[in-house]
Formats: C-alpha cells, sequence, structure tokens
C-alpha cells in the first residue's frame, strides 16, 4: 500500500478542494471518433445563466452528475455536455435595470451587447459553484445558446421547418402579455383562482352576464343555448350592444350554459379561448379593442388609452348611470398568468410565427421513451391531448435568435434566408438576392424567436446535428424538471421529429423541485432560500450529493433538510474512519496478494462479507440502472456502517491484531478488497471523498475505473447463513456481559455451542473466550433457586395483605412454591387464614445446570449457547 499518514479526522473542504486542483478534466471527454464503447449521451438542460446556480439546478445536477460517472465507469464513452440557454426576458429586464434605460431608448445591437455582456459574467459565476459541487461536466461539449455556432442551428431548423411546411407566418389569435408586450405560447400560461365581479347588463332585448365589462367595445354577438326558452324568439335577430351602440347579431350555440348568469353571452374578440372557437365558427368581425399595451384601443372611443382596470371601472360605473347595469355578484374564476411576470395575459389577434403541432406523432413518440418515473409521461399525454393551437414561436423583444425573414417592400413577399448565408439578423444585414418581383427594397422581420426555439434543438445539437460529426441521435437520456414536460420536453420531442423524423432521446428522467426546510416552495419573500455555497462551506460537496442521493427519489419534490447533510456529513467521518482503521491494518499487503489469494482459506466471517459485498454491488447495479439514486446510496451506506463497521471489524480485530500470520493475511484480503470495492461504488456519488480513499490503492483516478462486477462465486447463501449466527452469537454474548455489567473483553470461562456449524475462532476472539464447537444437545437441569412475586397481581387484590403474602411465599422457599405452581395452585398461610393463589402471580427464577456446572443459556436462532459461569 502507498504510505501516507491517514488523519484522524476527515477535513472534507482541504480534501475537496486539493482534488479540485489535482484533476485533469480531461477524463470526462467525450470521445467523438469512437464507437467500440456504447455512447450514453446527455441532454443536459441548460440553465438560465442568472448567475445563481440555484438549489433546484443543484439537486438535478447532482442527479445527472451520478448518472455520468456511474455510465463511464460502467463503460459508456459519455457525455454530460454544458449548454447554457442565454436568450429570454429576464436578462433584457436586468440589463434595463442595471443601466438604467429601456430597451428602446438604446440601438438593438447595443442593448444586445449589454444582454451578451452580462450573460457571459453570470455564466462564469454559476461554472464555479457547479465545479465546487463536484459536477464534472464535458466542458468540451459547452455550449452556449446566445453564440452564432449555435443560433446558427436555431436558424437552420427554422428555415429547414419553414421549407418543409412546418412553420407559418399568420394573424391569429395568440396569449399576448402586455407587461412583457409579447406573444407567448400556451404552455407559457399559468392558470391562478381569483376573485372577480359578474356583471349583469340590460341589452334591449336580452339581459347578459358578463366579467369583462370592458370589451363591450369588441363585443361582436350575442350567444344563447338553443334549447333555452327564453331566448328563442330573438334568435336570428339583431340586438343593440349599450353604451357603445353597436348592432350585433343574436346566435345560438350549444356551448352556452343556460344556468350560467342570464344564460346570455357576449361573443368578444377576445374575453377567452370560447370567443376564439366561436369567432372562428360563426366567421364573425374582428375588433381590437385592447392594444399590446394592455391600453384600450380607438375602437373602445372615449375610454380609450385607459388601462384594463381604469376602463372596467369607468365602463361599470357609466353603465349604472345609464340604468344598463342592475346587478353584480362575486364570481370565483381561473385567471391566466404570464409565466414570467404574473400579468394577466389578453388574447389579442396579431401576425406571428407559428409552429404547427402533430399530436399523433408526439404521443407515439412519447410512447416510445422510457420515463423515470413512468407516471410522469401522463402528464405529456393530457397536454398534448388539450392543444388547440399551434406553438405561437414569434417573440416582440430583442435578445433571442433573430428570425432570418425579410420582407419585400414593393410585393410584401416572404424573403427566407438561405441555409448559407447563416448566421445572419435581418436587422443587420441584407438579403443576398432580389425578390422574385424584382425588388431588392427588404424590410427585416424584427420579432424574435421564443427561447424554446434554442432550447427545443438541444438533442440534436448534443448528438452532432449539422456539425462535423455524424447523427448520434437519438441521445440516451434528457434528465429535467417536471415543470417544463409541457414545454421543454414537448418542444424537444416535436422538434426532433420534424428535423430527423426520431425520437430525441432512449429515456428521461424526470426531478422534483427543492422546497424549503419549511415545506414550502423556496422564494426570497419566504426567505427559506438555501444556496449550494451555503451547503459546502458550512459542510462539504459530498455531504450536499449525498442529501441529493438520499433526500427523495426521483421525480417527486425534495425538501431541503440540514439533518440530512448533517448526518451525510457524520457518515463521511464514520467511513473515513472504518478506512483509517483497515489501512492501519494494511501496510504490509498490496495489490499483489489480493489478487492470488487462496480463497479456501477465507474463514466463515469472510465469505460472510464478500458474499454480502458482491450482493451490495449486485443491488447497486439494479438500483443505479433504474436511476433509483437513494435505494443505491442507502444500501451502500448501509452495508459500510452495519455489516461492516458494526459487525465484520469487531470480528476480526483479534485476528488483525493477533499474532497467527495466516488469519491475518485472510483478514487483510477481505478489507482491501471491501474498501476497495467501497470506493468505487461510492465513486459516483462522493467524487471528492472515494477519490482519497482510492489514492492509496492506485495512482489511477478513481473516476477512471470501471464498477465492480459481481462474483457470483462468492455469494453464497450457506455462507450468509453462517456468518449471520456467528454475528449473532457475538452480539448476544455481547449484550449478555454488558446486561451483567462485565466489560465488553472481559474473558468467560467458557462458551459451549450446540446445533450450529460453524467456526468459532473469530467469536472467540471477538468474545476473548474460549469457545468449544460441541455435538448432541445439552442437557440441563433447571434448579429453582429465587420466588419473585408479582407485584402487579399481588398487589391490587390483596392491598394491605399483599406484604404478608410476599413474606410467606419467601418463606415457603423456591422448590416448594415451583411445584405447588407446577400442580396450578400456591397456597400460602397468612395471619392463620389459607389464601389460594393463580401460578401466574410468581415467577421462579431457576439456574441451570449442565455438566454439573452452573451455566446460562442462549438461544441464538437455531443454536443454542451455554455459557459456562
Ligand atoms: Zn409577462
Ligand atoms: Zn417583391
Amino acid at each position: 500500500m502507498t504510505e501516507s499518514e491517514i488523519p484522524k479526522e476527515y477535513n472534507a473542504n482541504e480534501i475537496e478542494e486539493k482534488w479540485m486542483e489535482k484533476w485533469d478534466l480531461s477524463m470526462y471527454h467525450f470521445n467523438w471518433g469512437e464507437d467500440t464503447r456504447p455512447q450514453y449521451i446527455i441532454d443536459t438542460p441548460p440553465p438560465y445563466p442568472t448567475g445563481n446556480f440555484h438549489i433546484g439546478n443543484a439537486l438535478n445536477w447532482c442527479y445527472i452528475d451520478f448518472v455520468a460517472r456511474y455510465k463511464r465507469m460502467r463503460g459508456y464513452n459519455v457525455m454530460f455536455p454544458e449548454g447554457w440557454d442565454c436568450h429570454g426576458l429576464p436578462t433584457e429586464v436586468k440589463v434595463e435595470e442595471i443601466h438604467r434605460i429601456t430597451k428602446n431608448q438604446v440601438p438593438r445591437a447595443e442593448f444586445r451587447r449589454m444582454c451578451r455582456e452580462l450573460t457571459e459574467g453570470n455564466i462564469d459565476k454559476m461554472r464555479k459553484t457547479m465545479l465546487r459541487l463536484g459536477f464534472y461536466v464535458d466542458w468540451s461539449n459547452e455550449f452556449v445558446t446566445m453564440e452564432p455556432s449555435y443560433f446558427v442551428k436555431t436558424q437552420k431548423s427554422f428555415v429547414r421547418m419553414y421549407n418543409d411546411g412546418h412553420i407559418y407566418h399568420e394573424e391569429h389569435s395568440v396569449n399576448w402579455c402586455p407587461r412583457c408586450e409579447t406573444a407567448i405560447a400556451f404552455a407559457e400560461v399559468e392558470y391562478d383562482a381569483g376573485q372577480t365581479k359578474l356583471n349583469f347588463v340590460h341589452f334591449d332585448k336580452v339581459d347578459i352576464a358578463t366579467t369583462r365589462p370592458e370589451l363591450m367595445a369588441a363585443c361582436v354577438a350575442v350567444a344563447v343555448n338553443p334549447k333555452d326558452e327564453r331566448y328563442s324568439r330573438y334568435i336570428g335577430q339583431t340586438i343593440t350592444v349599450p353604451i357603445f351602440g353597436q348592432n350585433v347579431a343574436l346566435i345560438a350555440d350549444e356551448a352556452v350554459e343556460p344556468e350560467f348568469g342570464t344564460g346570455a353571452v357576449m361573443i368578444c374578440t377576445f374575453g377567452d379561448k370560447q370567443d376564439v372557437r366561436w369567432w372562428l365558427k360563426y366567421g364573425l368581425p374582428l375588433v381590437k379593442a385592447i392594444d399590446k399595451q394592455g391600453k384600450m384601443a380607438k375602437t373602445a372611443g372615449k375610454y380609450e388609452g385607459m388601462s384594463i382596470t381604469e376602463c372596467r371601472e369607468a365602463v361599470i360605473s357609466d353603465l349604472k348611470t345609464a340604468g344598463f347595469l342592475y346587478n353584480q355578484t362575486p364570481l370565483e374564476q381561473n385567471v391566466g398568468l404570464c409565466w414570467r411576470c404574473d400579468t394577466p395575459i389578453e388574447i389579442l389577434s396579431e401576425p406571428q410565427w407559428f409552429v404547427k403541432i402533430n399530436p399523433e406523432g408526439i404521443l407515439k413518440a412519447a410512447d416510445e421513451i422510457n420515463w423515470y418515473p413512468e407516471y410522469m409521461k401522463v402528464r405529456l399525454q393530457n397536454w398534448t391531448g388539450t392543444m388547440e393551437w399551434d406553438w405561437c414561436i414569434s417573440r416582440q423583444r430583442i435578445f433571442a435568435t433573430p428570425i432570418p425573414i425579410w420582407y419585400c417592400k414593393q410585393c410584401g413577399e416572404v424573403m427566407i434566408s438561405e441555409e448559407s448565408w447563416l448566421p445572419i439578423d435581418p436587422n443587420e444585414a441584407a438579403t443576398k438576392k432580389a425578390c422574385i418581383c424584382g425588388s431588392t427594397e427588404f424590410e427585416p422581420e424584427t420579432d424574435v424567436l421564443d427561447t424554446w426555439m434554442d432550447s427545443s434543438i438541444t438533442a440534436l445539437h448534443v448528438t452532432g446535428w449539422e456539425s462535423e460529426h455524424e447523427l448520434r441521435l437519438p441521445a440516451q437520456i434528457r434528465p429535467q424538471g417536471h415543470d417544463i414536460i409541457r414545454t421543454w420536453a414537448f418542444y424537444t420531442i416535436l422538434r426532433s421529429l420534424a428535423l430527423e423524423g426520431k425520437r430525441p432521446w432512449d429515456s428521461i428522467m424526470v426531478n422534483g423541485m427543492v422546497l424549503g426546510t419549511d415545506g414550502h416552495k423556496m422564494s426570497k419573500s419566504l426567505g427559506n432560500v438555501i444556496s449550494p455555497e451555503e451547503v459546502t462551506s458550512q459542510y462539504s460537496a459530498d455531504a450536499f450529493r449525498q442529501w441529493g442521493a438520499v433526500g427523495g427519489s426521483t421525480g417527486s419534490d425534495v425538501m431541503f433538510r440540514w439533518k440530512d447533510v448533517v448526518s451525510a456529513s457524520r457518515f463521511l467521518q464514520k467511513m473515513w474512519s472504518i478506512y483509517r482503521f483497515s489501512m492501519s491494518h494494511l501496510k504490509d499487503f498490496g495489490p499483489e496478494g489480493a489478487e492470488k489469494f487462496p480463497q479456501d482459506s477465507l474463514f466463515t466471517i469472510d465469505r460472510w462479507l464478500l458474499s454480502k459485498l458482491n450482493r451490495l454491488v449486485e443491488t447497486a447495479t439494479k438500483e443505479f440502472d433504474g436511476y433509483q439514486f437513494d435505494s443505491t446510496f442507502k444500501a451502500i451506506r448501509g452495508f459500510s456502517w452495519e455489516v461492516l463497521a458494526d459487525n465484520y471489524l469487531e470480528l476480526v480485530k483479534v485476528r488483525l491484531y493477533g499474532d497467527k500470520p495466516e488469519g491475518r493475511k485472510v483478514a487483510q484480503y477481505v478489507l482491501y478488497r471491501t474498501m476497495k470495492t467501497l470506493s468505487l461504488l461510492l465513486a459516483p456519488f462522493t467524487p471528492f471523498f472515494a477519490e482519497e480513499l482510492y489514492s492509496r490503492f492506485s495512482n489511477e483516478s478513481v473516476h477512471t475505473q470501471a464498477w465492480p462486477t459481481i462474483d457470483e462465486s462468492l455469494i453464497s447463501e450457506e455462507a450468509e447463513a453462517a456468518g449471520e449466527l456467528i454475528k449473532d452469537i457475538t452480539s448476544e454474548v455481547r449484550r449478555y456481559k454488558s446486561d451483567l455489567g462485565m466489560a465488553l473483553n472481559a474473558p468467560l470461562k467458557k462458551i459451549e455451542i450446540y446445533n450450529a456449524d460453524i467456526d468459532t475462532g473469530d467469536i472467540a476472539g471477538a468474545t476473548n473466550s474460549e469457545v468449544e464447537l460441541m455435538k448432541g444437545a445439552p442437557s440441563f437441569e433447571y434448579v429453582p433457586v429465587e420466588v419473585k412475586p408479582n407485584m402487579g397481581l399481588i398487589g391490587p387484590k390483596f392491598r394491605k395483605e399483599a406484604g404478608v403474602i410476599i413474606k410467606a411465599l419467601k418463606e415457603e422457599g423456591p422448590a416448594v412454591i415451583e411445584s405447588q405452581a407446577a400442580s396450578g395452585k400456591i397456597t400460602v398461610t397468612v395471619n392463620g387464614r389459607q389464601i389460594e393463589l393463580e401460578p401466574e402471580t410468581v415467577e421462579i427464577r431457576k439456574e441451570v445446570i449442565s455438566g454439573g456446572r452452573e451455566v446460562d443459556v442462549l438461544e441464538v436462532s437455531s443454536a443454542i449457547v451455554v455459557i459456562v459461569r
């Protein structure tokens, strides 16, 4: 063994920093040129570069890093790439804040430069946290979506999908966030229950009920249910909208609920999704009452320029004054909110870019993918089943991938970039050819792409799409949070099918959210945010990673608990002392010894340990293959602590310290093999700690070693049963000593074991006593030596007389009382009176005599252990 002083305490921070400096990160690189090992490509989620790699990211990366390290050890050519999903609104807002500007006050290019600069700094900060946590990604496959080298692919994918008819440009109703001033996709609308008022308004023929009176300017029809007899005579007639005065048709539609409100509803463009359905179905006119900033438009007449809320109040007040409003009732209603800023969304009709959705294809691909956990697939299926509108991919923002489109000023024709012109920003570069009408005057598209257009091609990107390498699609796994199944997972499947006709990955592993120590979602306002740095500075990265492993199972939300980190830290210390002890006995034992050691000289307890060790490898491998990190890690921890430390080491201590070379060598062999195997099993979970352990076994890194293989020949039920008996007998004898107040190493006269076929050397060592394995059955004689009255029974029944009864029982003596009890009744004379007692009111303590000696007898499963006192 490599000689080096092993300190008593494990100083995690010192050792983690040491390895951070020493490690050669190229050992984590994917080999593009190789096809001898199977590939294992991870479609890593590219985090948004906020500058803060938060605990939720960290949990997700724990899972990915465990898998990446495990698969490397299993012989896969692993790619654990790292991407950065840069574009989007939060960065724009931050830049506006930092520079105290709004995006329109500086030129587009300058604004983009500011966003890039902020993003670069943020990425640097997050990289540091990742390294500190032991997340060793493949930096040779890093991607940054704002870089031309990446967004050229986003643009290429757009051009291809446009040319293949998957993308179109059209005026269409879209979800609109008036605060962000951009269209958003349905997947980005969050619904929340809110309180509103239902307003009852007289129209000239019918009364209607509405929650959106400010949209009366955009009322294009009134609808009733065809079966509603109250209104049937008006169907087909026109009615007049109060205040605004437009005449609209009264139509009949099954979807109107007669029980709701008055049974008559306004159809406005657009109050909600149902309005859009009716508007399309009946070919109604379009009136835009709300503009892109969420202000009332010209069509709202005297209300023009008001905010939506101001207008609602003004219209209600005017309706009241004019006598049209006759009732208001409170109403619970689900309100659609922008997921970025929580502003209520509006539905506007605007020219936008859309991607066609093919639900059947997506559902089919979802079935080809393995979902971990399986039930997460339902979320995707449900979402896919509710899609009514195509995916709106254009955004009215700046910091995003430009849409490579120009419009001809002469004839309005769309000019799409050729692939060879990409990457390109149409706002900065002209087209390279003339329009079909001959004109060379173009207007660039100022809309940009939804950031999901960047991130939904990560699976394609990491598998080498449009690179100098051959395409290795599908990737093997997509790890991601359950909150972005309907966005990232959905869009990625869609794009992979549209562009390559294949599923993006073989498997998807879904992680939960991290909740604060109070069980609530972590948020600044609740003050329950914990940063990974806080944990590493107080404890260690390896402790944090153990929390990640055991905090919860894949898919479920995980609460952050300091006590998990504390016990993780304690496990490292415990493991360290096991290691330190083992190594102190391995100074004269090396790898040569481990290789050629004759297996038939193993003691039972050695075979027991090796059988358990191989079963541990079996379990860990099976659980790891199913991405069950909690059960994998718990199995390793349980083995180390209970099987190895609490039992095996105690049993072999005497052999290790002893002077019999053979017994010592065997124990050394087992320890060597076990500690080395444990270093390997721990490597994915606690990479720093495992490296430190392994460094005394080899000059190579533990992270370039193979995962331990299962040695079937060492798994033996017979050895396990026999070893279990040795372990149990030893611990029963120890308990016996401690019950008698004896020191654990105090020798007993002799221990005789009946009915067991085991070797007894380790029991003798661990109990410091002579042990003999006996044949046949022991013969015992039981001599009653003491009467123990049961006060719980005698006291309540005899009260004042209890004392004298007990005295009488004692005076009779154990032998007499025992024989009376055996006959079914005990009789004692008290104050001249005979009193009868049930046999259970006394207990008779007996001494056991065997072979003429006073002994104690312990029964340990089928064995009988006779201890000579
Ligand atoms: Zn918003
Ligand atoms: Zn033209």
